[in-house]
């Protein structure tokens, strides 16, 4: 069985795009860090329709964890593998650089940057074996492409995402394996909750911050055979909002 790993799969984002994977019929490992909770919700929305889901926990930004989780899911999983793996998981923790404690700094990169290379080095051996291949999609961001004036730390981290995802996407095209990125704008989840919704929208053409299943739309469709030959490629998703 081919099953899709979603980082940060228990809230926002991560939890549209498991749901909608899930309605495809692949079947969904959910991970989180530690909203248990929240995890087991949507495992229950995803069963409760008819697919199958499961939980793994683990902080991407842990090599150790990773590699533990990893290990442990491949020995209960002898016949399966990870075909399709969404490295979602990502943290913001804003401030002007100047103000910037060091500890923010490292935070926002470990999750966002070093999280796609613990999870995806670990993954990649077992993409390439198979002759289907595999999908490997990484959430960017618009700030990783303009830069955000007080989001240095995730600025950065989003940037080092899409040219790791351009470099790898030549790495690995041989073993039928696509590497893209997708920069979402607005986007309405917990993550943008603090953010003010009204004046930003102004700045939106379409006028309004975009829903999780829109992004979500967008992984489904990267992660079928209809976007075979897609690959290194950043995809904007943001309402029209300048990039
Ligand atoms: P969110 O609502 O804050 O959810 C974050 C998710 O990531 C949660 O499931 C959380 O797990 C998980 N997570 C955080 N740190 C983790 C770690 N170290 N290990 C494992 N899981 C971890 O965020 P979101 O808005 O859905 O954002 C998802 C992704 O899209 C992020 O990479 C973000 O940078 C990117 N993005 C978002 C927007 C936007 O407007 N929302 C725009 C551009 C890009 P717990 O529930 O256990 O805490």
């Amino acid at each position: 069985m081919k099953y899709a790993l979603v980082t940060g799969g228990s809230r926002g984002l991560g939890r549209a795009i498991c749901i909608a994977l899930s309605q495809q019929g692949i079947p969904v490992i959910i991970n989180y860090q530690s909203n248990h909770k929240a995890a087991e919700e949507v495992r229950d929305v995803i069963v409760s329709s008819g697919g199958w889901a499961e939980l793994l926990q683990f902080n991407v930004g842990c090599e150790q964890e990773v590699s533990s989780a990893l290990d442990k899911w491949e020995q209960e999983h002898p016949d399966d593998y990870i075909a399709y793996l969404v490295n979602n998981a990502g943290i913001r923790k804003d401030s002007v650089m100047f103000m910037m404690p060091e500890q923010n700094w490292h935070d926002v990169i470990n999750t966002s940057l070093n999280g796609f290379y613990y999870v995806t080095r670990r993954l990649l051996p077992k993409m390439m074996m198979r002759k289907h291949g595999g999908r490997v999609v990484n959430m960017a961001s618009l700030s990783g492409i303009k830069g955000m004036p007080g989001q240095t730390n995730y600025s950065a981290a989003k940037a080092a995402l899409i040219g790791a995802t351009k470099a790898l996407a030549q790495e690995v095209a041989s073993r039928n394996v696509t590497v893209n990125a997708i920069a979402p704008g607005f986007i309405e989840t917990d993550m943008t909750k603090d953010l003010p919704q009204d004046e930003l929208k102004k700045l939106i053409p379409m006028n309004r911050f975009g829903k999780a299943e829109e992004v979500a739309s967008l992984v489904v469709f990267i992660c079928s055979e209809n976007a075979s030959y897609i690959t290194g490629e950043v995809i904007s998703i943001n309402g029209g909002l300048y990039t």
